[in-house]
C-alpha cells in the first residue's frame, strides 16, 4: 500500500539540527520513498492532506511493563516495597494471560493515541504481550522479565520461557526480543552469568533495571563490594549491547563504564519521582555521550504511558534540580524519545523522518493550542504538547489510527474487559 501526506509540515533532521519544513511523504509499503517531491513513478492509492498535520517519527518508549496498565492506580502513595511485594507482587499471581493480553492491549492503545509507535517490554506473559502489540500493530522490543535467585526457584522455567515463541516471530518485522534479567538483587551471579553467554550465543542484546534505587546500591556494595554497575561489569555483561533502564544512582566511575560500554540509558523521570527513587543525572551522561532515551515504566508506577508527559519531565526536572535552565534542550529531549530510543533498541531504520527509514508516522493535530503558535515546534513536542494533539498513526506503512479513531482496536471491548478482569483480581 502507497500513502501519501501532502503538503504537511514536518520535522526533519538536517545539518546537524532539526528543521521543521512544509513538504510530501511518500511511503512506499513499509518505506519512506521520497520526502520533498513526489516522484513520477510513485502512485498512491491513499492520499492524506497534510495541510494541518505536524509530522513527526513516532516516539519510542524504550521500558514499560505494558500489561501491568491492569493496575494503573490501583497502588499509589506507597514505598517502593510496600507497592511492589504488598500490593503489585501479589495481584500479578492471580492475573492470567488472558488477562494480561487485554492489559497490554489497553497499554498499546494508550501509546497509538499518545504517539508512541515502538515500545520495549520486560515481564511476566511475554507471549502475550508480542501477540498484543502483533494484533495492535505496533513495533515493540520484547522480554520475559528473569528472575533467579538459583535454578530450583524458577529461574531455569523463566529462561525458557524467554525463548518460547521467538521462532514464530522471526518474519515480523515489528517484533523482535531481547533477554531481559530484571536487576542484580533478584538474579544471584551463576544465573546472571548463563544470561550473558545466553544473549552473546544467541546474539540477542540485554535489558536490566540498574541502580533504580539507593538500597539496590547500598546492598550490592554490602554483598560484592562493589556497585551495580561495577559489578555487571566485572561479570563482562556489558560485553553484549545493553539498554538500563534507571540508572538513577550512578557514581563518576559507573558513568565511566556505561560510556565506554556504549550502553544505553532509559531515563524514566515519573516513576522514579513517584516511587520517590530520585532523579537520574541526565545531564551529566548527556554531556559525556551516553545515548539517553526515555521510558515511562509501567502504569503501576507512572500512572499513564503517554510518552509526552515524561518528554515534559524530562525537559524541566534537571533544570530544577540542577538550577540551570541550560540543561537538557528540548532537541535533547525530542532526539531521547525518537533516534536515541532506535539505536538503543538496535532499530536503525526507524526513529527519523528519512528516506529510506520505516514508515513509522506521526501526524499532530496542528489546530491544538498546544502547538500554536508555530515558533518552535520540536519545543512544542517537548514542552507543551500532550499527547491528546495526536491525529493519525502510521506504523510500518500501516495506517493504526486514523482522524483519533483506533483502526486496530476495539476500543469498547476493551474498556469493558479491563474493567471486569480488575474486579475479579481485586476482590
Ligand atoms: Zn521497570
Amino acid at each position: 500500500m502507497n500513502i501519501l501526506i501532502k503538503d504537511t509540515l514536518a520535522i526533519l533532521y538536517e545539518n546537524g539540527g532539526y528543521i521543521t519544513k512544509r513538504t510530501n511523504i511518500c511511503i512506499k509499503d513499509k518505506i519512506i520513498y521520497a520526502i520533498g517531491d513526489i516522484p513520477e513513478d510513485f502512485t498512491p492509492d491513499e492520499i492524506i492532506d497534510g495541510k494541518n498535520y505536524l509530522a513527526s517519527t513516532g516516539l519510542i518508549n524504550c521500558h514499560t511493563h505494558s500489561y501491568m496498565s491492569l493496575y494503573r492506580n490501583f497502588a499509589d502513595d506507597l514505598s517502593f516495597d510496600d507497592w511492589l511485594f504488598g500490593k503489585i507482587d501479589p495481584l500479578e499471581n492471580r492475573t492470567t494471560p488472558d488477562d494480561a493480553y487485554w492489559g497490554a492491549v489497553l497499554s498499546c492503545a494508550e501509546m497509538i493515541k499518545t504517539g508512541t509507535t515502538t515500545f520495549t517490554d520486560m515481564h511476566m506473559f511475554k507471549n502475550m504481550t508480542a501477540k498484543a502489540a502483533d494484533d495492535c500493530g505496533m513495533r515493540a522490543v520484547i522480554s520475559r522479565g528473569l528472575c533467579g535467585e538459583d535454578e530450583s526457584g524458577g529461574g531455569a522455567r523463566r529462561l525458557d520461557e524467554a525463548f518460547e515463541e521467538i521462532e514464530n516471530f522471526k518474519d515480523n518485522d515489528r517484533i523482535s526480543f531481547m533477554l531481559a534479567p530484571h536487576a542484580i538483587y533478584t538474579c544471584n551471579t551463576e544465573y546472571l552469568k548463563k544470561i550473558i553467554g545466553l544473549a552473546i550465543g544467541e546474539n540477542l542484546p540485554l535489558n536490566i533495571h540498574l541502580s533504580e534505587t539507593r538500597y539496590e546500591v547500598s546492598q550490592a556494595l554490602e554483598k560484592y563490594n562493589m556497585t551495580p554497575t561495577k559489578y555487571l561489569d566485572s561479570l563482562g555483561f556489558f560485553e553484549q549491547k545493553t539498554l538500563a533502564a534507571h540508572c538513577v544512582h550512578l557514581s563518576d566511575e559507573d558513568m565511566e563504564i556505561l560510556k565506554r560500554n556504549n550502553v544505553s540509558v532509559a531515563a524514566n523521570p515519573i516513576s522514579n519521582l513517584k516511587l520517590g527513587n530520585g532523579v537520574a543525572p541526565v545531564p551529566k551522561l548527556l554531556d559525556m555521550g551516553v545515548n539517553i532515551c526515555i521510558g515511562t515504566d509501567s502504569a503501576a508506577s507512572n500512572n499513564s504511558l503517554n510518552l509526552f508527559r515524561d518528554m515534559n519531565f524530562t525537559a524541566l526536572i534537571h533544570k530544577g534540580v540542577n538550577e540551570k535552565a541550560q540543561c537538557v534542550s528540548a532537541e535533547d529531549v525530542y532526539r531521547f524519545a525518537t533516534v536515541n530510543g532506535a539505536k538503543a533498541l538496535s532499530l536503525d531504520d526507524t526513529g527519523e523522518l528519512k528516506v529510506g527509514k520505516k514508515a513509522d508516522i506521526i501526524l499532530l493535530d496542528l489546530n491544538s493550542p498546544s502547538l500554536n503558535p508555530h515558533n518552535n515546534l520540536v519545543s512544542a513536542l517537548s514542552y507543551s504538547a500532550n499527547g491528546s494533539e495526536t491525529d493519525t498513526v502510521i506504523i510500518d506503512g500501516k495506517i493504526v489510527m486514523r482522524k483519533k479513531e483506533l483502526l486496530t482496536i476495539d476500543e469498547e471491548k476493551l474498556y469493558f474487559n479491563v474493567n471486569k478482569i480488575m474486579e475479579r483480581l481485586s476482590k
